[in-house]
């Protein structure tokens, strides 16, 4: 992020180019809290591999793809993935996939918090969930349906659509709703390495755990903050 906002706006020199090959655009964010934060609910081996390991290879996987490219490194991962169609053929994949990993596992830390601090839904989400879904138990409900639903590796996803208005949908592999210019508040991974050490094959298991751990303070805020924008 920094080296990206660093380069961005400055002429891509010789100097600026070892900066680059020495620490390339795209890096892990730290975990907004420690391993065993979110514990019983979801395991801290479980949040420190899937960070440590299958989110760093996100970003590693990232980088090298876009490594013979440094304009695709002035870009955000929301402005190249949005942008997918428009990028050289020979990239997309590796950013469809990659990027969505990386970025899809950027916002799924931020909408997880220990249980004690999870909350609920407040102000306009509050409103606009029950105008969409009936109530929270029910958008609860449809959403772990929604997700126990995904045949394989895949997400559920709460977005904003491009006209503003909430959609519950899955997507699979790392197919980031930004490809489809929605805009996602909170999706859950239900990839077998989010889940797979604790709860083995019983996904409704971990749905049901998952769900007590969710940051409604940070989703709340990223709604009103992206429907001030739709
Ligand atoms: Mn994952």
């Amino acid at each position: 992020m920094t080296r990206r906002m660093l380069l961005k706006g400055v002429a891509i020199g010789a100097a600026a180019m070892r900066v680059y090959a020495a620490d390339p655009p795209f890096s892990l964010p730290k975990l907004p809290y420690a391993y065993d934060a979110l514990e019983p609910y979801i395991d801290a081996q479980t949040m420190q591999i899937h960070h440590d390991k299958h989110h760093q290879a996100y970003v590693d996987n990232l980088n090298k793809a876009i490594a013979g490219d440094p304009s695709l490194g002035k870009m955000s991962v929301e402005e190249l993935l949005q942008g997918l169609d428009s990028l050289p053929v020979a990239v997309r994949t590796q950013i469809r996939n990659q990027g969505g990993g990386h970025f899809n596992h950027t916002l799924f830390w931020q909408t997880l918090a220990p249980a004690a601090k999870s909350g609920k839904p407040s102000g306009e989400l509050a409103q606009a969930l029950n105008r969409t879904f009936g109530d929270q138990e029910k958008f609860e409900s449809q959403l772990r349906a929604a997700a126990g639903g995904v045949f394989g590796s895949g997400w559920a996803w709460l977005s904003l659509d491009p006209t503003g208005k909430l959609v519950l949908d899955t997507a699979p592999n790392q197919d980031s709703p930004l490809l489809a210019k929605n805009r996602p508040l909170l999706g859950i991974d239900v990839w077998e390495h989010a889940y797979y050490l604790k709860y083995q094959n019983r996904r409704a298991d971990y749905l049901a755990a998952i769900v007590k751990v969710i940051n409604w303070d940070f989703v709340s805020e990223r709604y009103r903050s992206l429907a001030r924008r739709a």
